[in-house]
């Protein structure tokens, strides 16, 4: 096989795409990452080839051995993104770059091949021009990007990849949490960590979301959508939800989130948040945030507000923080003021109802 790094996509329309009115009725009510587009990316990697045979191709399962390493030892990665129906019928996505570095950022520790950055841009091109009338135009839907990549040397040895494989699958998507943007409350976990220092908490990888799943359990044991997950070493400091960066907004109007420490994983929906309020003229201060403070600050009146944030939920905001024998806040509060006005900003932006100051949108279609 030889080397083929070109972007050169080999297109194979599927021969039983779902009907129109199929997908009218999918996107009349689409939930979120229940139904998928019907056509997928796959790029595949080896040590000796690099990057080989981009292809965009029919939707459906892909044929693994038993002991391809993926299944053994976790050797997965994955990034989430989101094409966005402007109103003149044209399809953008946000910030798209950003993903890609991390992308690259998560094979790098996960000792899995970094995709080029413009091999992962033309990948999003390809699935969306292809099924770009997946894309809803309803308020507050959009289609949802998967890109993922996993490592597929059938060897039950213990090794960095050898053989990967790339794909990108695509999901249109209403609101994130099933009461849509209605405050939520998120369970403080104490039993367990969702990544360690010097861990794999920064990097994108399937392995952490396996690990906070017993957690995410226990939330909605205790009427939590969310769990709030405290740093492994001194169990303190917030970090992040299972899979959502938070944010605090104390009564000045100032923004409090966990700087990056290392087993943090940088959200591209946070760096967003972050310059937008920032160009508003708040300050945000990225720092370490123990459990004491927020809860006090709560109590005090200092604290006003709390979200948190990604791309699947945009900006969800926080009502209460409820733990073992403790509810912090309250849970039948409405969404904060500023929380909603940059959730509202950032949408606007990423639907083409604002302008794009900062260049963050890049057409697909
Ligand atoms: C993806 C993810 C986020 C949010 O990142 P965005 O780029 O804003 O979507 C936050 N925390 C974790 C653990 C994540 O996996």
């Amino acid at each position: 096989m030889t080397a083929n790094t070109s972007l050169v996509f080999k297109a194979t329309r599927s021969s039983h795409p779902r009907s129109v009115a199929e997908r009218e009725e999918i996107l009349a009510n689409p939930g979120f990452g229940k139904y998928f587009t019907d056509h997928m990316v796959s790029i595949d990697w080896t040590v000796e080839d690099g990057w080989y045979d981009p292809q965009v191709k029919p939707y459906g399962p892909l044929t693994l051995d038993p002991a391809a390493s993926v299944l053994h030892y976790a050797q997965e990665i994955f990034e989430g993104m989101k094409a966005y129906r402007h109103a003149d019928g044209s399809v953008w996505t946000f910030r798209p770059e950003v993903n890609a570095a991390r992308m690259q950022r998560s094979a790098y520790r996960l000792a899995l091949p970094e995709l080029p950055t413009d091999l992962f841009l033309e990948s999003i091109k390809q699935i969306v021009a292809m099924d770009h009338a997946w894309v809803p135009s309803a308020p507050d839907m959009s289609m949802y990007l998967r890109p993922f990549m996993i490592a597929n040397e059938n060897f039950l040895g213990v090794r960095a990849a050898q053989k990967a494989a790339y794909f990108v699958i695509a999901s249109p998507v209403g609101p994130y949490f099933a009461k849509g943007v209605a405050p939520v409350s998120i369970w403080l976990v104490e039993d367990y960590s969702r990544a360690a220092h010097g861990g794999t908490g920064a990097a994108k990888c399937g392995g952490n979301y396996s690990a906070s799943l017993l957690p995410q359990k226990e939330a909605y044991e205790n009427g939590c959508s969310q769990v709030l997950f405290l740093d492994s070493q001194e169990g303190k400091y917030l970090e992040e939800l299972g899979g959502m960066n938070v944010f605090l907004v104390k009564k000045d109007g100032t923004l409090v989130t966990p700087d990056l420490t290392g087993s943090i994983l940088e959200g591209v929906t946070r760096a967003s948040i972050i310059q937008l309020a920032k160009d508003r003229g708040h300050k945000v201060e990225e720092r370490k945030i123990s459990i004491d403070e927020w809860r006090q600050g709560m109590a005090s009146g200092d604290y006003v507000e709390a979200f948190a944030c990604g791309t699947a939920a945009v900006v969800a905001p926080i009502a209460a923080l409820k733990g073992r024998g403790f509810v912090a806040g309250d849970e039948s509060a409405p969404a904060g003021q500023l929380t909603m006005s940059l959730r509202q900003e950032l949408t606007d932006i990423q639907y083409g109802r604002q302008p794009d100051r900062h260049g963050w949108l890049k057409r697909l279609v």
